[in-house]
């Protein structure tokens, strides 16, 4: 028994996970979830919403379903961290001081490190962008299906030079439009490029090759080493800045220290039917301008500073972070979530005694690499880059396209998802 005040900043899936996980664990603590939304967005389903398989309800759940009795939901933002004082910032001015804090607060989009690009142009004048929000990813789905009702015309599809959720999500759009362009009879009608801030469109090599043998194949032209620096949504044309051919970023300020180099002020204007926006995503502001943010390394002032494998912070050690806000070289998915609930519960529970931390993360992530509608490989690696690593459908093999893969992702996957925010699984 214990009558900690535990602080858990965010209800999405790795938020809502610890709530449950930790209400059933501490017997009287006191724990708040602060989370400001009602509703609770099944995001691996946005892929499937923009690529007009799903329909936009099937990814929507109330939070109050989900949030345990007992835990106080706090229904606003958190405006601020103040560490040195374990002290949580409302935005109605209020505050909340706790013994413990678990940060997963999700990731930030910042479309406005493009230039004239904001979310609330996903949908208009041929942009897409399946990661803005439920309603952009279904405004993504009508504008690729206006783009391909016109008949002809050019489709970009970008890639952020800064760690994303769902890496494979901006491979995934390419796969399904390029499908949907096939079944309409005019593919060869269409030009599609693929621009990439990298060498790599992937960080596993093997789905690496695989995916642009798979571009070249179908007729993407891929060019390496652009990110995507300004948008013209009247005259459809983007601008793409040249960022060195070694570029393998974790944040914007390594980005800008390349751009400056020599070859960084080459800059190319393309023009576009559609073009597929994929913003730089960081650590949501207010945690950036807290102390929790990393001071150093390749996460520096964009990422939370904990511990890969303990998820416990570097320099506070009764601050946790789970999920997309913390500083790891892969692993933005809800399937790495699945896989840190419970190394953080573990590891808190053993900081609550000052016991030493007995669990460590793997980096687990898997992604159903979608290569197609009706096709998909299932993709798990961890820290090791292992392709076979801990395989969950060992008679899988997953180089094999294949229907099955693409099931799991259609039916199978967002079942397994609320049970991790239920705590369980
Ligand atoms: P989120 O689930 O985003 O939750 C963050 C929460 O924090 C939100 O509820 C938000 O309201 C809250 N919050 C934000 N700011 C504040 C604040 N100031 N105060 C309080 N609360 C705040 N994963 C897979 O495993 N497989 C897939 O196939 C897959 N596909 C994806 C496709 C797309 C298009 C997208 C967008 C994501 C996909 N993901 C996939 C990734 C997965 O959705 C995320 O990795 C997962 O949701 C991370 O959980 P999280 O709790 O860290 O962040």
């Amino acid at each position: 028994s214990t009558n900690a005040r535990v602080v858990i900043l965010g209800g999405g899936a790795a938020g809502m996970a610890m709530a449950n996980r930790l209400s059933r664990r501490l017997d009287g603590a006191r724990i708040s979830l602060v989370e400001p939304r009602e509703i609770h967005h099944y995001q691996p389903g946005w892929t499937l919403v923009a690529s007009g398989v799903w329909h936009p309800d099937k990814t929507v759940r109330p939070n109050a379903r989900f949030v345990p009795a007992g835990v106080f939901w706090v229904r606003q933002p958190a405006a601020g961290i103040d560490a040195a004082n374990r002290r949580v910032e409302l935005e109605d001015g209020s505050s909340l001081d706790y013994d413990y804090l678990i940060v997963a607060t999700g990731l930030q989009l910042n479309y406005h490190l493009i230039d004239g690009m904001s979310p609330e142009l996903v949908g208009t004048q041929g942009i897409g962008s399946v990661y803005a929000s439920l309603e952009g990813a279904t405004r993504t789905r009508d504008a690729i299906d206006a783009w391909i009702a016109q008949g002809s015309g050019k489709g970009i599809f970008t890639a952020a030079p800064t760690p994303v959720k769902c890496a494979g999500a901006p491979l995934k759009m390419t796969f399904t439009t390029l499908s949907r362009l096939e079944n309409s009879g005019h593919r060869d009608d269409f030009q599609i490029e693929f621009m990439a801030p990298g060498a790599a469109l992937f960080s596993q090599p093997w789905v690496n090759d695989f995916v642009k043998q798979r571009f070249d194949d179908q007729g993407v032209t891929r060019r390496h080493h652009y990110r995507l620096s300004a948008i013209d949504p009247g005259a459809r044309q983007a601008e793409f800045v040249f960022v060195g051919p070694d570029s393998e970023f974790t944040s914007h300020h390594q980005l800008r220290e390349a751009e400056f180099s020599e070859e960084g002020q080459r800059k190319v204007i393309a023009d576009y039917d559609f073009i597929h926006v994929v913003p730089p995503m960081s650590a949501p502001d207010f945690v950036k301008e807290s102390d929790l943010i990393a001071q150093a390394g390749p996460f520096r002032g964009e990422w939370l500073d904990v511990d890969i494998h303990t998820l416990q912070h570097n320099r506070y050690s009764e601050v946790f972070g789970i999920g997309d806000v913390i500083g790891a070289p892969i692993n933005k998915t809800a399937a790495s979530v699945k896989a840190q609930a419970p190394v953080v519960e573990d590891n808190l529970l053993a900081q609550m005694q000052n016991q030493p931390l007995p669990a460590r993360h793997n980096g687990y992530t898997s992604c159903p690499m979608i290569t197609g509608i009706g096709k998909a490989m299932l993709v798990e690696f961890g820290y090791d880059n292992d392709l076979a690593f801990l395989p969950s459908f060992p008679f899988i093999d997953p180089r094999d396209e294949s229907w099955v893969a693409w099931t799991m992702k259609d039916r199978m996957l967002q079942p397994a998802y609320y049970a991790v925010l239920e705590g369980q699984a």
